[in-house]
């Protein structure tokens, strides 16, 4: 076979149109936020099976994921003290409604360390906790982990505080798949300054309230389809990406960008006739907003087949910013292999050991199966506009999904064609080394997503 005749192909096909961009504009305009268990996200999973279709795709179908949804009501702080006034807030996902009343206690970044020092203040308040790091902190503290770090010091309530400027409240999901018990809301940078200046004078008592809205059985679908003329015992490679988004802006960036970005890699390599000797599926996921649920669904359904996959690459914020980064979770043989092919591929990609328990590729991972993260490149951490109400159209470059799409493309190709190539699923030994290295394991038990006995 000859590679780069090939790859010439794919970057034909690529840069002959603009159709990612193109696809996320029509996807984002016509059906909105893709939040999962809503029409928004069910008409979008049957746009793209159309879509996928029209590409040449085959075996194109939904799998269902039950899960639990959740709707959004109204949320306002209403402060009691040190004054009388009203405050704008969301709901974080998850939240249950009501009135919860208490005095607020700031708990600054939430962080191991910080609550070992005042979490005791915290019992029978509200915790003030903001969405940052602490500087140099080794690991990304995620907002979940916040959450139940405020409930097991006794919390009752959680309020999440952004630290951009401008009044953009970021929204996220309180638990993994489960609804919360305290209550979650979410307020803007300047907001959650009142909060902290009132606090430094005195007590500050609040009511978190939230009307209507909450948790809820609901279903939602992966969609899956592959390319035509893969044997089904051949090695697979998997081109994903989450499809649904939260439900305050149509997720542009986070994640229409990794989905169009997959489904045009797999729309180039049907054009030029497949990656031979492999199977290629392409899945886009469902409910990853509300806790990584369409991965792990599809996890569940194809055990039989998780010894076949080869590599899952799994796209998630792909749309803004220069860089490409791949994280390949504590696995330095497939860093080694995946950064020789991204050397003649996309010399400034960052190809690394890091892992990231938040996004698709992870259940895969946590099954020993070889899935990467394909996101933003180095100094592009942070969510950006992810999350917010700004998460549109404006901000994704074309030729950057376009570039994401054939890079994505040609790994496929060069890792699905390679007759030598030697890296097998892991052993659930080496999956648990991976884990404890990285201090994971602590946050896995407390999120009850451990994967082992113990
Ligand atoms: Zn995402």
């Amino acid at each position: 076979m000859d590679t780069l005749a090939l790859e010439r192909e794919l970057a034909g096909e690529v840069w002959a149109q603009s159709l990612p961009y193109r696809n996320l504009v029509e996807m984002c305009d016509r059906f909105g936020p893709r939040f999962a268990g809503t029409d928004g996200y069910a008409r979008a999973a049957a746009w793209m099976q159309a879509r996928m279709r029209e590409y040449g795709l085959v075996n194109v179908h939904g799998e269902a994921v039950e899960h639990m949804g959740w709707a959004r009501g109204e949320a306002l702080l209403r402060v009691l003290a040190p004054y009388e006034v009203e405050l704008p807030a969301f709901a974080l996902a998850y939240s249950p409604a009501g009135v919860f009343e208490a005095e607020l206690a700031d708990m600054s970044y939430g962080s191991a360390e910080i609550m070992a020092e005042r979490g005791a203040q915290l019992a029978g308040k509200h915790a003030l906790m903001t969405n940052a790091n602490p500087p140099g902190y080794p690991r990304y503290i995620h907002r979940k982990e916040k959450y139940a770090r405020a409930m097991e010091a006794g919390a009752t309530g959680f309020v999440y505080a952004s630290t951009g400027v401008g009044s953009l409240p970021f929204t996220g999901s309180l638990a993994f798949g489960q609804a919360g018990s305290i209550p979650g809301v979410s307020v803007s940078a300047e907001v959650a300054m009142s909060l902290r200046r009132w606090l430094e004078s005195g007590p500050v008592r609040l009511q978190v309230i939230m009307r209507g809205g909450g948790s809820s059985a609901a279903l939602s679908h992966n969609v899956v389809g592959e390319l035509p003329g893969g044997a089904v015992d051949a090695p697979q490679i998997i081109l994903g990406g989450h499809l649904d988004t939260h439900d305050i802006a149509p997720g542009a960036d986070d994640n229409g960008s990794g989905v169009v970005s997959a489904l045009e890699a797999a729309r180039a390599l049907a054009a030029v006739g497949g990656v031979p000797g492999a199977r290629v599926k392409v899945v886009l996921f469902a409910a990853e907003e509300l806790g990584l649920l369409g991965a792990e669904a599809y996890v569940a359904a194809h055990t039989s087949e998780l010894d076949a996959i080869r590599l899952v690459l799994n796209a998630d914020c792909v749309g803004v910013g220069g860089g490409m980064g791949i994280c390949t979770q504590q696995w330095p043989a497939l860093t080694e292999a995946l950064r020789a092919h991204m050397r003649q591929i996309d010399e400034t990609a960052n190809v690394n050991d890091g892992i990231v328990p938040f996004s698709d590729h992870f259940p895969f991972a946590l099954q020993g199966v070889p899935a990467v993260m394909v996101s933003g490149g180095p100094g592009e951490s942070g969510r950006g506009f992810g999350h917010t109400a700004c998460d549109t159209v404006d901000k994704v470059s074309s030729t950057r999904l376009q570039g994401v799409a054939l890079n994505l493309a040609r790994l496929a190709l060069r890792v699905g064609s390679d007759g030598d190539w030697a890296i097998r699923r892991r052993a659930a030994e080496d999956v648990r080394d991976m884990l404890v290295s990285g201090g994971h394991d602590v946050i896995l038990r407390m999120d009850g997503r451990w994967p082992f006995a113990d």
